[in-house]
């Protein structure tokens, strides 16, 4: 009998590619993963693309490719602390710690992508070490029923259009230091003053001017239980010069701790604690993301359609962290379809694919981008759901649901709808929720003893 089995070709071996690829050769098709590198030089001669924490539904998605392999990682919550002004100006603006309604989880992506990778081989799928120009494209594509481009931000992305409707901005909004670090001793007791489930929660830092950090848990490929890092300076922001001294491992932390130090000296005892990780010279990355959309369908030189997924086709600030999700979630609803589509498959049926998955989270998705960069179109939301957050927890939990979920917040746009968001979570009013808000005017410092009361 002839092999009847579907021909896929995936070119790129991150996140995209290797979900992808799992997910059709489970799915009964013949799949190529084409890669500029080889395993074990993707694991272990490049950084992570980035942090990429698993909110919550993308964990579901997930699982319909791959069983949940990892138990670090995961973290419940995050604490919020909003700061503006400098020296003898600076001041806290809003404090809140938020229990996620969901769990997320850091697992780098070299490991994600590798443990892909190994159940993709001993499942009968094909992995090819070579650079795919566009001229290799257009015979891999001419020799494949499916033809997936998952080359991330650079590589072969530029070969669809970037879509300018669909894309809000031109340049990249922030500047990014990533860097990843020792786990602390004692970090539940060390973690407590910042939060009510210790180490557990991470840590979302903002200067109102300059830029936000992130720092949480971590599962690193080799080191397992570890810390990561992301700042995000604005442009113009003093943060890019201390950005711009990072080398190495050692700089990225010295960095680190030289930007708590002068912008958020409450948590400096603790975080001068972090020791690099000198066992990965690649645990840390400089960067920045100009946010994208693409015309995620294109024709090669001979007419024969190809598809973008993950950051080749959709490319996200990393600060609403959207990236890897929709990558999981775009890879998950083609599968799906797959799984029924028996005819052929053209340049319109993957255009339909990709409509599909703009309406269901990638708009979204941008949306929510938007409203944590501080978008003016998302201003008054920022404002006004913080300062709900901080007198309501369930508020803080929901704002958060949005990276988890996106979708919500397309039919939450006008005032009204905003202060009716508020309203149901609390049971009353709004403008009687905001009216509670007071900026603290002390935060608790890292290494005391008890937890200290924030004094208002
Ligand atoms: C600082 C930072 C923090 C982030 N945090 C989050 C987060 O919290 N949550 C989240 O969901 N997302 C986050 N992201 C985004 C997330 O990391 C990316 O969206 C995701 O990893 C992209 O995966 P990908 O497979 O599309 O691309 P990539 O990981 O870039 O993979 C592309 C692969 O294709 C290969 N390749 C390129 N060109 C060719 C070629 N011509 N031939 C063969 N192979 C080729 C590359 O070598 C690479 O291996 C973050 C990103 C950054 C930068």
């Amino acid at each position: 009998m002839s092999n009847t089995k579907r021909k896929v070709a995936i070119i790129g071996a991150g996140i995209a590619g290797t979900t992808a690829g799992l997910g059709l050769v489970n799915a009964g098709f013949d799949v190529i993963i084409y890669s500029d590198r080889d395993q074990a030089s993707l694991r272990n001669d490049v950084p992570p693309t980035g942090t990429a924490v698993y909110f919550g539904k993308s964990l579901e998605y997930d699982a319909e490719v791959v069983e949940d392999l990892y138990d670090i990682g995961t973290s419940t919550g995050m604490s919020v602390r909003i700061f503006s002004g400098t020296g003898e100006t600076r001041t806290p603006v809003i404090e809140f710690d938020s229990a996620f309604n969901y769990r997320a989880q850091a697992v780098d992506t070299r490991l994600r992508a590798d443990d892909r990778l190994s159940r993709f081989l001993a499942r009968g799928g094909k992995f090819v070490v070579r650079a795919v120009t566009p001229e290799d494209l257009d015979a891999i594509a001419g020799d494949a029923d499916l033809t997936l481009v998952a080359t991330g931000k650079g590589g072969l992305s530029a070969l669809f259009p970037v879509d300018p409707e669909r894309t809000v901005y031109a340049d990249p909004q922030r500047h990014l230091l990533l860097a990843t670090f020792k786990e602390l001793d004692r970090a539940d007791h060390q973690f407590a003053y910042r939060s009510s489930d210790g180490a557990r929660h991470n840590w979302f830092n903002i200067h109102a001017d300059f830029g936000e950090t992130f720092f949480g848990p971590y599962l690193h490929k080799d080191l397992g239980a570890t810390r990561a890092f992301i700042g995000f300076a604005k442009p113009g922001s003093p943060w890019i010069d201390i950005f711009n001294t990072v080398t190495d491992t050692q700089s990225a932390r010295d960095a680190v701790v030289k930007l708590f130090a002068t912008y958020f000296p409450e948590d400096v005892e603790l975080i001068d604690q972090l020791e690099p990780l000198h066992e990965d010279p690649h645990s840390w990355l400089l960067g920045a993301v100009p946010p994208t959309v693409r015309r995620a369908v294109a024709r090669t030189k001979s007419g024969h359609a190809v598809a973008a997924i993950g950051d080749a086709a959709v490319s996200f600030d990393p600060l609403g962290g959207q990236g890897a999700q929709n990558a999981i979630v775009q890879s998950v609803l083609l599968i799906r379809a797959l799984r029924e589509h028996k005819d052929k498959i053209t340049y319109e049926w993957l255009q339909d694919q990709f409509n599909k998955h703009w309406d269901h989270r990638a708009e979204a998705a941008t949306e929510v981008t938007r409203l944590f960069l501080g978008d003016e179109k998302y201003k008054t939301h920022a404002e006004l759901l913080f300062q709900a957050a901080a007198v309501n927890a369930k508020i803080g939990s929901a704002f958060f649901d949005f990276l988890s979920e996106p979708q919500p917040l397309l039919g939450i746009q006008s005032r009204e709808q905003i202060d009716n968001f508020i309203a149901n979570l609390a049971g009353e009013a709004a403008e009687t929720v905001l009216a509670r808000f007071k900026a603290p005017s002390q935060l608790a410092r890292a290494n005391a003893l008890e937890r200290v009361t924030v004094l208002s």
